[in-house]
């Protein structure tokens, strides 16, 4: 349950990072401005010169819905508040204020409130690159452990040395023979007297317990 939270956590992410990242290459050709505004209230996402932006800008005069306008290059023109088409260079920039809104004179109008955050694009990219990241090089570790634990004859749960040591591990109680899975995955080990004379363990996925004794046995 906490490694299918973990994977399906660990696919959003990327499906975001991806998203985030083809945006990204977008905003360096096209620009991307797109406002909700309702109630004298704007919210806006802007896009290009690879940044980032969300607004909520109050207005002067009731908004008309959702608008979305598109230009080659970064997006010119008064932006929102007394904003302009200029992006912060910061990586990350969150700004508020008042401002007096265009085609009023100071005193004319009571001063309206902006807030905005923009962002550099490698910056929510590189948040969500991480959990997949993680995910991945944690796969590749465990393949890694269970894979050596394998080949040293250990117990893949615990790493306990199964050796001398037939059906459970004594240590963990895991069962260590297994009818079904494939090797790494899921499968655990196969321990027979043989092989724990020996001092090997047979690991494998097998259709039945029987072909394996019968061909320790033929090898005897
Ligand atoms: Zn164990």
């Amino acid at each position: 349950m906490k490694r299918r939270l973990a994977k399906f956590y660990m696919i959003g992410s990327l499906a975001l990072a991806l998203q985030l990242a083809a945006m990204w290459m977008r905003s360096g050709v096209r620009g991307d401005y797109i406002t909700w505004e309702r109630n004298y209230r704007m919210y806006a996402v802007r896009s290009d010169w690879g940044h980032l932006a969300f607004a909520r800008v109050q207005l002067a005069v009731p908004g008309d819905g959702l608008q979305w306008q598109t230009s080659r290059g970064g997006y010119a023109g008064v932006i929102y508040g007394p904003e302009t088409s200029r992006f912060y260079s910061d990586l990350i920039a969150l700004r508020k204020g008042r401002f007096i809104p265009a085609g009023h004179s100071p005193g004319g109008i009571p001063l309206l409130t902006y807030y905005h955050i923009s962002m550099s694009y490698t910056l929510p990219v590189g948040i969500f690159v991480v959990p997949p990241l993680v995910y991945f090089l944690c796969h590749i570790r465990r393949r890694y452990v269970l894979k050596r634990r394998s080949s040293l004859g250990l117990c893949k749960a615990c790493g306990y040395d199964l050796r001398a040591s037939n059906g459970r591990c004594p240590e963990c109680g895991a069962e260590q023979l297994s009818l079904s899975g494939t090797p790494g995955r899921g499968s655990r080990c196969v321990t027979t007297e043989a092989s724990a004379t020996c001092g090997q363990t047979l690991l494998a996925p097998l259709p039945s317990p029987l072909p394996v004794y019968g061909e320790r046995e033929k090898e005897q």
